[in-house]
């Protein structure tokens, strides 16, 4: 269905759901609506057009528990579809509510709840780096986070991210370990809340918040480290690729190991001299007792260190730290001067083969620029690149995408689409389809987001 059709709902008498919602902070005003309906997706054409008229009917702001209790009882009441938002960071039209209906900003329910060594617990809108505040008190520190994290919520990174800034060390969310527990509130007329521990939240992570509304989490947390954020210099792309390649050694301890081609440089205005136009750039966060194997390693493939400090050295310098410089910063950096770009997310066979990077660069020239992030996913090394694309249009970009899976083992992980399968899932998760059964029987959370989804299953409320 086109995601701008709205299917046969019956009418609702807003003015009796805002009766029924009294008590709440509730928002109306079609600016503030239109606002709080919008998330990254326009780093896609192809999203932007299709999301253009996706806006909530209503915006509630929820501060409590109780009031997502009574959100959610209304929202069921009334069939109403609920798209929970938090810091609306995500990059597919996650938290864009296709179908209209209330936008659930939890936001406000940031609390600390617990900090114990090796973990803390959390309420679902606390920002990603207020969190990690929280966890330096204790000597301690979040293990991964996606580079928004001063506006991303663990809520919206764990129900719509993967991984980050800290893969490189500690692996992706899904790994055991890194998520401890959840709490997730059903939608239903008396809504119901659901305890998962460890691997369970698997049926809520990367769901997009179409099973269930997160209302707390634990994480484990690892020992802080006081990161010297590194910018290395490399003559050739395949030199800092190499690099990129070796310092995967488990003998070197690193956080964020990002290489990134010369002609970012231009966007990349912040590093001046730091990031010339004649050199490709790797971005690294380094604990400081590993910096002379760094520098050895770099030196070794031909590498010159040009930047290296602490984020507050860094900025006191007017420097972006390194994590503003990997990931889909790296997308962003561009975006910001120019908006005839836009992006692939791709994920490369293992062991990783720098030839296939350099078939790109030769086969897309001008039309594709190269970025890879390397990290761990289940034990293993991975290596993953989000890369500039010329936007020439819809078939242009399609082309792009076949020549890229043609050759390599390189999986495109496609940005430019809504629902979780489309994307980077590819199949439909049953046992998130399951869990959907139970935490949303009538299929009212984020509805057009999961394929697994069907008419058939609804039940009625
Ligand atoms: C520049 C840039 C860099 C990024 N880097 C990374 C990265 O390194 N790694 C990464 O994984 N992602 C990355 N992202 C994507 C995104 O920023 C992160 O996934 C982020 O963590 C999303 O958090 P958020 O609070 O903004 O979520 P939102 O965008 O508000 O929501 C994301 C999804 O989660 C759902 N959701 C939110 N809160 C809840 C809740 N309490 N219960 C149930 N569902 C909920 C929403 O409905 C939506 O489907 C990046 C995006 C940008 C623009």
């Amino acid at each position: 269905m086109n995601v701008r059709e709205h299917p046969q709902r019956p009418p609702v008498d807003w003015e009796a759901v805002r009766a029924d919602l009294r008590g709440l902070n509730l928002i109306s005003a079609p600016g503030q609506r239109r606002q709080l309906s919008r998330d990254f997706h326009w780093y896609s054409p192809i999203l932007s057009a299709q999301l253009a008229h996706c806006v909530a009917d209503l915006v509630v702001k929820v501060s409590t528990e109780e009031d997502v209790r009574q959100a959610l009882a209304v929202a069921a009441r009334w069939k109403l579809p609920v798209t929970v938002r938090g810091g609306g960071t995500g990059n597919y039209g996650q938290c864009v509510p296709l179908r209209g209906g209330i936008v659930l900003d939890v936001t406000p329910m940031c609390r600390v709840l617990d900090i114990a060594p090796g973990r803390i617990r959390v309420q679902a809108g606390a920002r990603m780096h207020d969190i990690d505040l929280a966890a330096r008190e204790t000597s301690q520190a979040l293990r991964m986070w996606p580079s928004t994290w001063h506006v991303a919520t663990i809520g919206g990174f764990i129900a719509g991210g993967f991984g980050g800034i800290g893969s490189f060390r500690h692996g992706i969310l899904r790994d055991s370990g890194n998520l401890l527990r959840a709490r997730v509130m059903t939608v239903e007329r008396t809504p119901r809340t659901i305890e998962l521990a460890g691997d369970e939240i698997q049926q809520v992570h990367h769901a997009y918040g179409t099973n269930g509304v997160i209302l707390d989490l634990e994480v484990a947390l690892s020992p802080a480290v006081e990161w010297v954020h590194c910018t290395l210099l490399f003559p050739t792309y395949g030199g800092a690729l190499d690099f990129g390649i070796a310092a995967q050694d488990p003998s070197l301890d690193l956080f964020l190991l990002s290489t990134v081609e010369a002609r970012f440089a231009a966007y990349y205005t912040a590093m001046g001299r730091h990031f010339p136009a004649d050199r490709h750039a790797v971005f690294t966060m380094v604990p400081p007792a590993s910096m002379p194997a760094l520098r050895a390693l770099a030196r070794a493939h031909g590498g010159t260190v040009s930047v290296a400090g602490t984020e507050a050295e860094l900025l006191a310098q007017g420097l972006p730290p390194a994590y503003e410089c990997a990931f889909n910063h790296t997308t962003l950096q561009a975006l910001k001067a120019d908006r005839g770009w836009t992006y692939l997310q791709l994920a490369y066979a293992q062991p990783f083969d720098p030839a296939v990077v350099q078939r790109h660069l030769s086969v897309f020239g001008d039309d594709v620029l190269q970025h890879q992030d390397f990290a761990r996913a289940h034990g293993e090394c991975a290596t993953f690149g989000i890369v500039l694309v010329r936007w020439k249009g819809e078939e242009h970009l399609n082309a792009i995408v076949r020549e890229i899976e043609s050759q390599g083992g390189c999986q495109v992980f496609n940005p430019h689409v809504v629902t979780i399968e489309d994307g980077g899932m590819k199949t439909i998760d049953a046992l998130q389809i399951a869990f959907k059964q139970r935490s949303d029987p009538m299929g009212l959370l984020n509805p057009g987001k999961t394929l697994g989804w069907q008419p058939h299953m609804e039940q009625e409320g």
